[in-house]
């Protein structure tokens, strides 16, 4: 990979961009053995901050914990260690990429009960995945010919690398036809998730959001949008959604770590609401990322500093 950042965080030490390398027999890249997470570090007024950063350290051991592999790292000191990363790169705006993985350790799909998983931090400068024009001007999605997976067989709520397969299948084809974005329905035809963001539709000034059910990956945006629009009075619920509910929403939004809060503005070439950025997309927007330039006041306690306050 191109180098962004000066030292990668590698199972306890800090170890230059240039040598942080694996095996080619890495049991990960064979079987997809790996689990991640995608975090924000934003520069505040009062200095750099993690976003909701316990909450996705929590989520990248949870991912372990369903495919049975301990990180033999605490929620607290993957937390210290993302923090000391971002110090020693000197980066107070960053991507943030941890990831677990079973390494070099034969080439078994099933390995040892006792393995236990390598663990790096990286963290670099990235925009905004879908691009900043993106969060005013809204995106054109596609609805996949490719589902998301069910239930019983691939675990969404499991952030694993081998589950962006999928991701790949779905926002490769929306691209290839010259959209932005793909979207994925359920196994039973309801509305999923983007090929890397939640999703909400808005009709009547009513926020709906697929549940859990939907074999969605929990968003933990999903989860702060739907916290900060209750906040502000708005009606949020969770339920199955149809397709043509896309088509004849009043507004659309994606949600992500990476992504940040995107208006959708076609689906399938179809127009939603008035074809740009919405009023509640853009009221939303405003106290989210109000958050990190000091106008929205963090009462959740969602902001990590990085340097001691
Ligand atoms: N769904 C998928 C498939 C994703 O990859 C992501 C990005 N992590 C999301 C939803 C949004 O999750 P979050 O808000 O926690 O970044």
């Amino acid at each position: 990979a191109t180098k962004t950042a000066d030292f990668i965080w590698f199972n306890g030490e800090m170890v230059p961009w240039a040598d942080a390398n694996v095996h080619v027999l890495t049991h990960a890249m064979h079987y997809g053995t790996s689990v991640f997470e995608g975090v924000r570090c934003y520069n505040t007024p009062n200095g750099p901050i993690v976003f909701r950063h316990r909450e996705h350290a929590q989520r990248l051991k949870d991912s372990a914990k369903i495919y049975r592999f301990p990180i033999p790292y605490s929620v607290d000191d993957i937390m210290e260690a993302t923090r000391e990363t971002l110090r020693q790169n000197k980066l107070d705006s960053a991507y943030i990429r941890p990831l677990g993985f079973v390494g070099n350790v034969g080439l078994g799909v099933c390995p040892p009960a006792d393995t236990e998983m390598d663990l790096i931090i990286a963290a670099f400068p990235w925009g905004s995945y879908l691009g900043e024009e993106a969060l005013e001007n809204g995106v054109d999605a596609m609805i996949s010919s490719w589902n998301r997976a069910a239930p019983n067989t691939i675990p969404t709520a499991a952030k694993a690398g081998g589950n962006y397969l999928s991701s790949l299948l779905v926002g490769g084809e929306a691209r290839r036809h010259g959209y932005d974005e793909g979207i994925a329905l359920s196994v039973d035809g309801y509305l999923s998730e983007g090929a890397g963001e939640n999703i909400f539709v808005i009709k009547d000034g009513v926020l709906t959001t697929p549940p859990a059910t939907s074999a969605i990956l929990p968003g933990i945006t999903r989860d702060s949008i739907m916290t900060i629009a209750r906040d502000k009075g708005y009606d949020v619920r969770e339920a199955n959604i149809a397709r043509e509910a896309l088509y004849l929403a009043d507004e659309i939004f994606m949600t992500g770590t990476a992504a940040e809060i995107v208006p959708v503005r076609t689906v399938d070439k179809i127009e939603i609401g008035c074809g740009k950025r919405g009023p509640i997309t853009q009221d939303l927007q405003a106290t989210y990322f109000g958050l990190f330039n000091g106008t929205t006041e963090d009462k959740w306690g969602w902001l990590d500093y990085v340097y001691p306050q």
